[in-house]
């Protein structure tokens, strides 16, 4: 799972920024003004149920981490957290 859900910057992160236009998700913001240092990105191939392929971008380690639990979810209140 992405560490950024559980991160202080996630809502002004450029990184995150980009992992939400590579699951074509709606952006948290606009104008991210965050840079990260050193985020490390796993990207997965998963098959999806549908015997289709999809691709899960999700940063595993990252310098910049601020841990703020839960905080994707606070933004983002009643909707499923991402996988
Ligand atoms: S963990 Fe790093 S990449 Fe993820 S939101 Fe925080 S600063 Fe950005």
């Amino acid at each position: 799972m992405c560490i950024c859900i559980n991160c202080k910057w996630v809502d002004r992160c450029k990184t995150y920024h980009d992992v939400e236009k590579n699951h074509e998700v709606e952006h948290l913001t606009s104008y991210p003004d965050v840079t990260a240092k050193n985020p490390i990105i796993h990207v997965n191939l998963v098959k999806e149920k549908t015997g289709n392929f999809s691709i899960e971008w999700d940063v595993r380690s990252c310098s910049s981490f601020y841990k703020e639990i839960g905080r994707w979810s606070k933004i983002n209140d009643g909707v499923e957290v991402p996988a």
